[in-house]
């Protein structure tokens, strides 16, 4: 049987209309479909219904999106602090943090790295744009297809290089947020050549992983992208629903 797999959504409104809209990129769907998984995609409604949507998928995939509110973290909103969903923010913090705790299977990416380090209780950087510290451009505006941007650096020992298997890549770069103090219990296991987190982990069977970059819109013969999404529907299909 196929593992169900829980994707989180962004909201928007259509221009110049009341109506309300949930939604995951294809592209995420298309990954999780191939590697074997059901994709779900779980909109953004009252945070009390959080058990009822575990109860029912055996991972999460943590999906991009926009910045999440520096409240959520303890810290004061930057100056370049992007748009905030807030329905976002007040259902995805709580079902990761349930999620964790359930001890599901758990892929963030881009914004949902940054969703797992804050939820297990870590911090961001705010705007890597007028951070002096990122010397290497993270927010890339490209057309025409998909573009492999900078070069990640990750650690010999991680579950990261034993899925890439190697100790650099090159990948894209759609953020100018990063992970901050990496949340306790986890590990930054890729770096950026400006020391940019990439990537964070926790060892152990199940699988926790974020990564910075989008692997969903490699190129479609991406190696790296389809070992990382043939590994997090693997661990699902283990884990099962607890
Ligand atoms: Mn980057």
């Amino acid at each position: 049987m196929r593992p169900a797999i829980g994707l989180t959504c962004h909201t928007s409104a259509s221009q110049g209309s009341y109506h309300t809209q949930y939604g995951a990129n294809g592209s995420y769907v298309g990954w999780v479909e191939r590697a074997g998984g059901l994709p779900l995609l779980l909109p953004n409604v009252d945070p009390g219904l959080v058990d009822a949507y575990l109860d029912r998928i055996d991972g999460l995939l943590l999906t991009g999106g926009g910045d999440i509110h520096p409240h959520h973290y303890r810290a004061e909103p930057h100056k370049q602090l992007g748009s905030i969903d807030v329905p976002r923010d007040r259902f995805e913090l709580p079902l990761a943090r349930a999620a964790l705790a359930r001890e599901l299977p758990i892929f963030g990416i881009c914004r949902g790295i940054q969703t797992l380090n804050v939820a297990a209780g870590g911090t961001l950087r705010q705007d890597l744009v007028s951070d002096p510290i990122a010397t290497v451009q993270h927010r890339i505006a490209n057309v025409g297809g998909p573009l492999g941007h900078h070069t990640i650096l990750i650690e010999e020992d991680s579950v990261l290089a034993q899925l890439v298997g190697a100790t650099r890549a090159v990948v894209n770069s759609y953020h100018h947020q990063a992970v901050d103090e990496v949340a306790e219990g986890f590990r930054a296991t890729a770096f950026a050549t400006d020391g940019t987190i990439e990537a964070i982990e926790r060892d152990g069977e199940r699988f926790l992983l974020g990564v910075q970059w989008h692997p969903e819109v490699m190129e479609p013969d991406d190696p790296l992208t389809a070992a990382l999404f043939e590994a997090f529907v693997a661990a699902c299909r283990r884990g099962g629903r607890r």
